[in-house]
């Protein structure tokens, strides 16, 4: 064969390369795998990524029975890998293998925190979609009743809304309903750029005489009338007057990190959560907002829920309490619990019922979510004859 002709060969063979897995990809994965063959389970963990990448290059040649066993192996090596197990899931599915695939995608059901996994392991479960909510629209009030009502934001997990409404009906006795799906927050309140100004307040050398030639917007400025921009502006004059390059690019990079940093002020919330769901003609219906975003009050850096008193009206967060900000695994059943909590102790106040001195009870104050874990989720007999007199009527026993 020619020269020429050989390059017309590989030429006509050039998209048959796009099926090709590189040898030292699944070398590097064969390497891996036998550190912890060998006992080093805690090295081939970290490095396991290398048998992510091979059963990955597999599936996605088509070379699906070598992609089984490396998934396999991915799996033993990193259990709490979920995005890998759904994709090995998938891969026994398109294998023909559904009972292997239900058999990978069951527990991975159990402890993800989000919708979207929760479908997606659905497909291989084949469990049925949990029943929604009654909509309180369907279902209003009767004249001598409190109905609790649920507000979802379009981006809220819809399984965690209707676990905890069938949670708090059973803790209460009364019925939970969702009075909506599509509640607009709006705009973040603030940024985190109040987290940076409050660091930079402690570095900036107040005290220097030099600060004193320091103009803002041509003012003479008094430290303590600084809002966060402000603080933020101050330290890019004062390293720019340095030539600073090192120091100003630090801190841009640490203005971009606090702008991706949104919160919402939870008392700012609820008279547009009062104006959006105006109370019922008769009896009587407690709005609780369960919302995905971070809130915060006053003074406070964050808070897991803002309540009227007495108002029947509260907006409650699990931002803080997923694993997606806590960097904790996956626990759909410790986020329910936590947002339990949290809800059990809005809805008292929203009903008037008084803050709980008890540690042990769901609806004392927690300081920290460490604090918050270490209550009970059960209500003390104070806060049960509360709620009892707020409701109407007697909470079924405690479980
Ligand atoms: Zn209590």
């Amino acid at each position: 064969m020619t020269a020429l002709a050989a390059l017309a060969v590989a030429a006509v063979a050039a998209p048959k390369a796009e099926k090709f897995v590189a040898p030292e990809v699944l070398a590097e994965a064969d390497r891996v795998w036998r550190l912890g063959e060998q006992g080093d389970a805690s090295e081939a963990a970290r490095q396991g990524d290398a048998l992510v990448r091979a059963a990955d290059a597999l599936r996605d040649v088509d070379r699906l029975e070598e992609a089984r066993e490396y998934y396999r192996r991915a799996g033993l090596v990193r259990p709490w890998d979920f995005a890998t197990k759904l994709r090995q899931a998938d891969t026994l599915l398109r294998l023909g293998d559904s009972a292997g695939a239900r058999e990978v995608a069951a527990p991975v059901a159990r402890y993800v925190e989000t919708d979207a996994e929760l479908a997606e392991c659905r497909r291989f479960t084949g469990a049925a979609e949990p029943a929604g909510l009654p909509r309180l629209a369907d279902a209003p009030p009767a004249a001598d009743e409190v109905v609790i009502a649920l507000v979802a934001t379009p981006t809220t997990e819809r399984w965690l809304v209707q676990t905890v409404g069938r949670a708090l009906a059973a803790q209460l006795g009364a019925r939970v309903t969702l009075a909506g799906t599509d509640w607009a927050i709006g705009k973040a309140d603030r940024t985190g750029r109040v987290f940076l100004a409050n660091e930079l307040r402690r570095t900036l050398p107040w005290d220097d005489p030099r600060m004193g030639l320091v103009r803002l917007n041509g003012e003479k400025f008094k430290p303590e009338n600084l809002n966060a921009d402000q603080v933020i502006e101050l330290m890019r004059t004062l390293l720019t007057r340095e030539a600073n390059a090192k120091g100003l690019e630090t801190l841009a990079a640490r203005v971009a990190a606090a702008d991706k940093v949104l919160q919402w002020s939870g008392p700012g919330l609820l008279p547009r959560l009062q104006a959006d769901f105006p109370p019922p003609a008769q009896g009587r219906v407690v709005y609780l907002a369960l919302l995905p975003v971070d809130l915060y009050a006053g003074r406070s850096n964050f808070v897991f829920g803002s309540a009227a008193g007495e108002g029947g009206y509260a907006v409650v967060s699990y931002h803080r309490f997923a694993a997606a900000t806590t960097g904790e695994p996956p626990r759909s059943e410790r986020l329910a619990e936590r947002t339990m909590k949290q809800l059990l102790s809005s809805l008292g106040f929203a009903l008037g019922v008084p803050r709980c001195a008890d540690p042990g009870c769901a609806r004392s104050y927690p300081h920290s979510l460490a604090e918050h874990d270490a209550k009970g989720t059960g209500l003390c007999a104070t806060c049960r004859a509360g709620l009892a007199r707020a409701l109407g009527h007697e909470l079924p026993a405690a479980q």
